[in-house]
């Protein structure tokens, strides 16, 4: 699923497309995209005819702030499998659009589009006025006020360190992937509880979150199922994987490299990297 570094690939592709260009109309032809919002319409309207002064990203969640009212937000979620298609056309969003897989389309004032595919529609689209206390997000991992002492705050849980980092009101933006590789990267076992790291082991989580997170951005993210950036085209960073994804002998210790379910998700450590 697109995580944080994907979601941020795919905002700073069409950011220079978006802002400042008018929505000339909004169609959202699957309805169980729609869950926070009474109805497509109810979004479509909302959104026709506004400005788009920002776009921003929150966690995984892909912003577009509106002109009017101020600090309304039209959001989009690319669950398991969604993905951005930028059309510098509308002859080439007309062909994009005959896929059964495209269930939102977004035309712009400059015959321009953006299309959602979303094959599993775990995604969604919805429109909030107080977007912050709709998402209710923990703090944005790569931003200056994520400190060791924040993610020591955020891990006091009797969870799992794997599950307390992918509940999205601790940390926002962290999934399957970057978990299983910022875990390996800080030599934490996904199953230590939470609350039971040393401030060493927040120290060299912490660094190993941000880094690992700001190389997926440099990399355009991970391609491992579906996932393309708005162009379509694939990330790289699944090529400098540690661990997610990874079967045999650890690349660092030598050990075999074992894969557990945690927190509901197939999990990959080193049982020798990971005490
Ligand atoms: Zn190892």
């Amino acid at each position: 699923m697109p995580e944080l570094p994907e979601v941020e690939t795919i905002r700073r592709d069409i950011e220079p497309h978006t802002v400042g260009r008018t929505i000339r109309s909004l169609r959202v032809t699957e309805r169980r995209m729609v869950r926070r919002s009474p109805s497509p319409a109810s979004v479509e309207t909302a959104a026709t005819g506004q400005r788009i002064v920002a776009l921003d990203r929150r966690g995984k969640f892909l912003l577009f702030r509106l002109a009017e009212p101020n600090g309304t937000t039209l959001a989009l979620h690319f669950g398991m499998s969604g993905a951005a298609i930028y059309c510098p056309d509308l002859n080439m969003a007309a062909e994009h659009g005959e896929n059964r897989h495209v269930h939102v389309r977004m035309e712009l004032d400059n015959d321009t589009a953006l299309l959602v595919r979303d094959p599993r529609m775990f995604g969604e689209i919805f429109i909030s006025e107080d977007i912050e206390s709709t998402l209710n997000l923990g703090p944005e991992p790569l931003s200056k006020e994520f400190s060791p002492e924040l993610l020591k705050q955020k891990m006091q849980s009797r969870a799992s360190v794997k599950g307390a980092l992918l509940d999205q009101r601790r940390i926002a933006g962290l999934g399957n992937i970057y978990v299983d590789e910022s875990l390996f990267i800080a030599g934490l076992h996904p199953l230590r509880k939470a609350d039971s790291l040393t401030g060493d082991d927040l120290k060299r989580l912490h660094a190993a979150i941000v880094g690992v997170l700001s190389q997926a951005i440099e990399n355009r993210g991970s391609t491992i199922g579906t996932y393309m950036d708005a162009y379509g085209e694939k990330g790289s960073m699944q090529d400098s994987h540690q661990i997610y994804g990874h079967e045999g002998k650890c690349g660092r210790c030598g050990d075999e490299i074992k894969r557990i379910k945690v927190a509901g998700r197939s999990s990959f450590y080193c049982a020798g990297c990971q005490k």
